[in-house]
């Protein structure tokens, strides 16, 4: 793990994400907790960041609606190093179009070490923690499966 010293302490950036029957779940706790969000970055996929942008007034950075590539953007942003946490109200009652995505978004967050919250009881853990205004990212050091053997002929 390598620490990223050269940024401030704490949760700077946060992803939002929630399936349609976990909106209002996600804005009610957007709202409990609109003052920490407010000082960071916060990125949401499509429709998510505009029902929060328009029923909170937490300022949102819009990527694509999730099935038009929205879960993938974040995905991105979170190999990037650019999301500290990533908030993830997802359906298990429901069959998503984009489930290959679904299940991209969420490795890559395990991958990058991301602390995640599927529901909001995690969120909440998370939000409470001490560590929101002392985190530093983990971010896994992947030299040895870079410099790894592959057969080459
Ligand atoms: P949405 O996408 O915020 O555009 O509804 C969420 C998702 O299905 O991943």
């Amino acid at each position: 793990m390598t620490d990223q010293v050269n940024r401030p302490k704490g949760v700077t950036s946060v992803a939002l994400i929630a399936h349609d029957n976990k909106k209002a779940d996600l804005i009610a706790w957007v709202e409990k907790n609109s003052v920490k969000l407010n000082k960071c970055t916060v990125y949401a996929t499509g429709t998510t960041g505009k029902l929060i942008a328009e029923k909170t007034g937490v300022d949102v950075r819009r990527c694509h609606s999730g099935p038009l590539g929205g879960d993938q953007q974040i995905g991105a942003l979170i190999s990037e190093g650019k999301v500290d946490l990533l908030i993830f109200f997802w359906d298990p009652l429901e069959p998503m179009p984009h489930d290959p995505d679904i299940k991209a978004l969420l490795r890559l967050a395990t991958l990058w070490n991301v602390p995640s919250a599927c529901n909001s009881a995690t969120a909440d853990f998370l939000v409470n923690s001490n560590l929101f205004e002392e985190f530093l990212p983990q971010r896994p050091d992947f030299d040895s499966y870079l410099n790894r053997d592959v057969p080459n002929k």
